[in-house]
């Protein structure tokens, strides 16, 4: 128990630790581009948040929550997800009296109660944005560009983009009554889920991963979504489209698109890796901030694992930028040396540039295979003679020359070489 770590859940060590920098690295870059300004939340929340901003009849907050009393007997919630939780900040902080859009990203933890597996985790992460301020098309078709183009940034190759649009209060009651009316005489051919969707939010039944459901649904005549979109949001989903023309991002029309959280309204859409599955996914939310209790705010955002961004990389033998190794390994060759070479590496680390030496004593040879083992660029050799001659040894790995400096000269030379800017 005290040395294994709870299911779900994962150490992350150095050597796979780079990968996930380089990644958020690139998220953050790219999102910086597109003028997003960073974003964090706490780590729980108010149960209820979750609980009417996600939706009672979603996956997430009917069977995933990490939900637990504090000793206030509070019931507090860690993340399922990030988009409530930027809205209660939104509006809990008062950005909408902010001129202009609200646009923030972030890349966080969440947590989720699921059967752990390849790509699902309990505590996963996310990246992830919002825009709040806006209906208009044009921040529709640009976020999802901006969604594509994270992923291609990051060396995703494959990515398709699958769009749908799942109206608004105006046209989803009516759509609701004609479900309803479609697939009551079936109810007893849907799974115990899907009987309860029926009641709550039939929509849902269209994100249910059951085969049968979905054979179900398409032999009832129950109409998609799409069919019955009002006037308003019919308009709004062409221009989304004609958008995403103008600017080139590729997308397929998916009319049984739901996703899975209840306050989407209008542009709905998930990126995938047809070899694999989803790999991020998001949509329009125009009535979240007024349900929790701000002013009428359009929305939109998406979200995106990176444990499932950062698998498939690798599988598509795509690895990111290699981590960097060590600039240079500081040997001392014995007791005579240590003044010096202790000086040495904090000048050097002062300097900018990546050092580290031995401490364990061991022979030069031993410490020689230690600088080869951290791939150092350059091993500096300091003992007795070195003190009395007042220079270093310097020995480049890769082309295997060695040089003598003066110890005052070394930093500046080595700062050159592994091009530190200082
Ligand atoms: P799924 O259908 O796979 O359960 P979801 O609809 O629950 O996905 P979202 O809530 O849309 O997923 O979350 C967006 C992204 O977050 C997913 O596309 C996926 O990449 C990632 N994700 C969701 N749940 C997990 C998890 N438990 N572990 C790792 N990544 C996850
Ligand atoms: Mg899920």
């Amino acid at each position: 128990m005290l040395t294994q770590r709870p299911r779900g859940t994962t150490d992350l060590l150095p050597g796979e630790v780079e990968r996930w920098q380089a990644a958020e690295e690139t998220i953050r870059s790219v999102f910086r581009r597109y003028h997003y300004g960073e974003i964090r939340t706490p780590v729980f929340e108010h149960t209820e948040l979750f609980a009417r901003g996600v939706g009672e009849s979603t996956d997430i907050v009917s069977k995933e929550m990490y939900t637990f009393l504090d000793r206030g007997e509070r019931s507090l919630t860690l993340r399922p997800e990030g988009t409530a939780g930027v809205v209660r900040a939104y509006v809990e902080n008062k950005l909408y009296g902010n001129p202009g859009l609200t646009k923030l990203y972030y890349i966080e933890a969440m947590f989720r109660y699921e059967k752990p597996q390849k790509g699902r985790e309990r505590q996963f992460h996310q990246y992830g944005c919002e825009v709040l301020g806006a209906d208009h098309p044009a921040v529709d078709a640009e976020v999802i560009t901006l969604n594509v183009h994270l992923l291609r940034t990051l060396g995703l190759q494959d990515l398709h983009v699958e769009l749908n649009s799942v109206g608004c209060g105006v046209c989803r009651p009516a759509h609701k009554a004609r479900m309803i009316a479609a697939l009551t005489p079936h109810r007893h051919e849907l799974c115990r889920d899907c009987q309860q969707r029926l009641d709550r939010n039939p929509l849902r039944i269209f994100d249910c991963k059951n085969e049968h459901c979905q054979a179900v649904l398409r032999t009832s005549g129950a109409p998609t979504i799409l069919e019955a979109l009002c006037d308003d949001c019919r308009a709004h989903f062409s221009s989304v489209r004609e958008m995403l023309e103008s600017i080139g991002t590729a997308y397929e029309v998916n009319d049984r698109l739901v996703r899975g959280l209840d306050y989407y309204t209008r542009t709905a859409w998930e990126i995938t890796v047809p070899s694999y599955g989803t790999v991020a996914g998001g949509g329009r939310y125009n009535g979240l901030v007024a349900m929790i209790g701000g002013p009428e705010t359009p929305g939109i955002g998406f979200a995106g694992g990176m444990e499932r961004a950062l698998m498939l990389l690798a599988e598509q033998g795509r690895d990111l930028r290699a981590p960097t190794g060590l600039d240079v390994f500081v040997t001392v060759a014995d007791e005579a040396g240590e003044p010096m070479a202790m000086r040495l590496l904090q000048d050097l680390r002062a300097a900018g540039v990546t050092a580290d030496r031995d401490y364990l004593g061991r022979s030069l040879k031993a410490q020689f295979k230690a600088a080869d083992r951290e791939a150092a660029k350059f091993v500096a050799i300091i003992g007795e003679t070195e003190v009395q001659q007042g220079s270093v040894s310097l020995k480049d790995l890769q082309s295997g020359e060695q040089v003598a400096l003066p110890v005052s000269d070394i930093v500046s030379y080595l700062a050159e070489k592994v091009g530190v800017q200082s």
